[in-house]
C-alpha cells in the first residue's frame, strides 16, 4: 500500500539551496541544505548538478509515497512565461531554463515555480502566522527585502509573479542607490547588507570586512549608537513602505520574516513607532505588524503550498507545468 502524497519543495537563494518533502498537512520532512556553489557565470552546470542531486535524493526519500508535484520558490528575477531564472545574487544562472530541466529529471511530476517572497507568503498563510487571515503582506528581510501578498484569502502574485515586492517601494525620493538600479527603495535601507554597510560608513567596525547584520544586532544589543541607529533607520524605511502597501492593498496584518527578523526585538519597536506616525487613516491604524512564524522554512512550506493547493496559491504569477 502506498503512503500519503508528498511534494518535493525547493528554495533557491543566493547563499543556499534548500530542499525537503512537504506532506499534505504542511509538515517538512528530509530537509537538506547545500551551499549555492558556483559564483562565476561559467558555473551554471555545476550549480544545476548540485540541485539535480538534491532533487533526486528527495524523490528517492519519498519511497512509496506518491510525489504529486515539484514546487520551487526562487530568488528573482524569474521569467514565468518560459520558466527560466536569472537571480541577481546567482550570476551562474542567466535565463537558466530551470523548469525544463526539472521536467526532464522527473517527467511524470508536474512542476510549479514562484518567487521566493510569494512562496514565503503562501507558507505563512498555509501553516504559519497568517493562517485564517484574508488580507496580509509577508515581508522577508534578508540579503534583500522581498515580500508577498494574500488578498481575499488567496495568494496574489500579480501578472508577472512580482506583486508584493515591497523592497522596491520608494520611501526617499532623493535616497540611497538600491541594488535594483533605482534609488530610495526600502531595500536600500533595510536589507542586512545595506544596514551593515551604512553602519560601517558611519564608524561602526570601520575597516572590518565583511561585517554582517548578525554582528550589527549583537552590537546594537550592547547599545552601540551607530548599530542601534541602523535598526531604527531600517525600521523607519520599512514603516514607510508598509504604510504605502497597506493603503494600496487594504491590509489587516503584516508579518516580518527572513534572517534579519531574528533581530525583531531591535527592529520592530522603531518600525511600529514610525508606522504609527505615518498612519493617519482609521483603516491604516488598525494594521498589526508582527514577526512571522516559520523562519527559515517559510519558503519551503510555501513551495509545498503551491503544489497542494493550486486553487488558493496558484493562478496568475505562479507557473504550473503539467506532467508530460
Ligand atoms: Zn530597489
Amino acid at each position: 500500500m502506498s503512503g500519503s502524497p508528498v511534494a518535493v519543495a525547493i528554495d533557491i537563494g543566493g547563499t543556499k539551496l534548500a530542499g525537503c518533502l512537504v506532506d499534505g498537512t504542511g509538515d517538512v520532512l528530509h530537509r537538506t541544505l547545500l551551499p549555492t556553489v558556483g559564483k562565476s557565470p561559467d558555473d551554471g552546470e555545476r550549480l544545476w548538478g548540485a540541485l539535480a542531486g538534491l532533487v533526486e535524493g528527495l524523490l528517492a526519500a519519498a519511497g512509496d509515497r506518491p510525489v504529486i508535484g515539484l514546487g520551487v520558490g526562487s530568488a528573482g528575477p524569474l521569467d514565468l512565461t518560459v520558466g527560466s531564472l536569472s537571480p541577481v545574487n546567482i550570476p551562474a544562472w542567466r535565463n537558466f531554463p530551470l523548469v525544463d530541466r526539472l521536467a526532464g529529471l522527473a517527467p511524470s511530476v508536474p512542476v510549479y515555480l514562484a518567487g521566493d517572497g510569494v512562496c514565503a507568503a503562501a507558507g505563512e498563510h498555509w501553516r504559519g502566522a497568517a493562517r485564517d487571515l484574508d488580507d496580509v503582506m509577508m515581508i522577508v528581510v534578508s540579503t534583500g527585502v522581498g515580500g508577498g501578498l494574500v488578498q481575499q484569502g488567496r495568494l496574489f502574485a500579480g501578472q508577472s509573479g512580482n506583486a508584493g515586492h515591497i523592497g522596491h517601494i520608494v520611501v526617499e525620493r532623493a535616497g540611497d542607490p538600491c541594488p535594483c538600479g533605482g534609488f530610495g527603495c526600502v531595500e536600500a535601507y533595510a536589507s542586512g547588507p545595506s544596514m551593515a554597510g551604512w553602519a560601517q560608513h558611519n564608524g561602526w567596525r570601520r575597516g572590518e570586512f565583511p561585517a554582517s547584520a548578525i554582528e550589527l544586532a549583537a552590537d546594537a544589543r550592547d547599545h552601540h549608537p551607530v548599530a542601534v541607529e541602523a535598526f531604527h533607520r531600517a525600521g523607519r524605511a520599512l514603516a514607510a513602505g508598509i504604510v504605502s502597501a497597506a493603503a494600496m492593498c487594504d491590509l489587516t496584518h503584516v508579518f516580518i520574516g527572513g534572517g534579519v527578523s531574528a533581530a525583531a526585538d531591535l527592529l520592530l519597536p522603531p518600525l511600529r513607532e514610525a508606522y504609527r506616525r505615518h498612519a493617519g487613516l482609521d483603516f491604516l491604524t488598525r494594521v498589526t505588524i508582527e514577526r512571522a512564524e516559520l523562519a527559515a522554512v517559510a519558503g519551503l512550506v510555501g513551495a509545498g503550498a503551491i503544489v497542494f493547493h493550486p486553487q488558493r496559491y496558484g493562478g496568475r504569477g505562479v507557473l504550473h507545468r503539467p506532467a508530460s
